[in-house]
């Protein structure tokens, strides 16, 4: 018989003694991922630990940053009229995610550490150049993200916050699966001063990746004919029943230039 135990402590080091003292200790957000993935036996676990009463639901807004707790709901961000000002794009990004159930169970923490390859807040850290904090250490985005469903955190650390910079102008647009509503592409573009990041999501084996071709024809003409001539490779990118590597080569390149669009329109 299949026994699983659950806890709920209620701060962030009592949950990593149970994930220590546990054989196969699995951290529960919103259990959107983890809970179906339980369930048709692809993990095994003896333990759940909840994160919800480790205080660690909130969010903060200063004049350069905004900082989400990682057991927010994608709802909240969505809804939150402080990150709707500081960074409208982010609040867009939490309110396309998924369905109604997703969004009010499922957690930025949760999603960054599962880190799909077509989950949409990926693209939006490394875009913006945030950084991730944990119980143990800070981590910046291109240390966190390392390829498919793979990330530096250690198996018992915790994602305690994620801290994004403020951009003069961001956006982020994606083409969704219909059915799910993960980004088949994604594409989160973002400018402060001269300096452009362009993050995709959906699209690469490797998972989250910025695009250095799309960021230096940027970086040159900030225009939406600087795209025009680009020819995106699809080496390397997903090829599915939904849509073939080059098909997804073909969306990189016109949710870039959507995404610009936004940005300067
Ligand atoms: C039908 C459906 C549609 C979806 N559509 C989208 C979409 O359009 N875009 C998108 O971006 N995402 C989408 N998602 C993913 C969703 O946004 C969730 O964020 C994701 O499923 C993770 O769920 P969760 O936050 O409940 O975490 P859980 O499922 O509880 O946990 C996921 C993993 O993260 C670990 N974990 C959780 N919190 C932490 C933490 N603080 N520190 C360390 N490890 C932690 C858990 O141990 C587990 O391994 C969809 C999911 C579903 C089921």
């Amino acid at each position: 018989m299949y026994e699983l135990e659950y806890a709920k402590p209620s701060n962030i080091s009592n949950a990593v003694n149970k994930f220590d003292q546990s054989k196969d200790g699995k951290y529960l957000a919103g259990g959107m991922t983890l809970i179906p993935t339980l369930k048709a036996r692809l993990a095994s676990s003896d333990i759940l630990i909840d994160l919800k009463e480790a205080n660690l639901s909130n969010i903060s807004v200063t004049s350069t940053h905004v900082v989400i707790g990682s057991m927010t709901r994608h709802s909240d961000v969505a809804n939150s009229a402080d990150v709707q000002k500081s960074i409208p794009s982010l609040s867009k990004l939490a309110g396309g995610i998924g369905d109604h159930m997703v969004r009010n169970c499922g957690t930025i923490g949760g999603s960054v550490a599962n880190n799909d390859p077509s989950a949409c807040y990926p693209s939006a850290v490394l875009g913006l150049g945030a950084t991730i904090t944990t119980n143990e250490r800070e981590l910046s985005a291109e240390d966190y993200f390392m390829g498919m469903f793979e990330t530096a955190l250690n198996s018992n650390e915790i994602i305690t916050q994620i801290s994004f910079p403020i951009p003069d102008k961001s956006s982020y647009i994606k083409f969704p699966n219909p059915a799910s509503r993960y980004a088949m592409v994604g594409v989160f573009m973002a400018k402060t001063g001269n300096k452009v990041n362009v993050a995709i999501t959906g699209a690469s084996e490797n998972g989250v990746f910025r695009s250095s071709e799309i960021e230096n024809a940027l970086s040159s003409s900030f225009t939406l004919e600087s795209l025009d001539s680009l020819d995106i490779s699809s080496d390397g990118l997903i090829g599915d029943i939904h849509a073939s590597s080059n098909y997804r080569a073909n969306l990189i390149k016109v949710m870039a230039k959507r995404a610009l669009e936004e940005i300067i329109t």
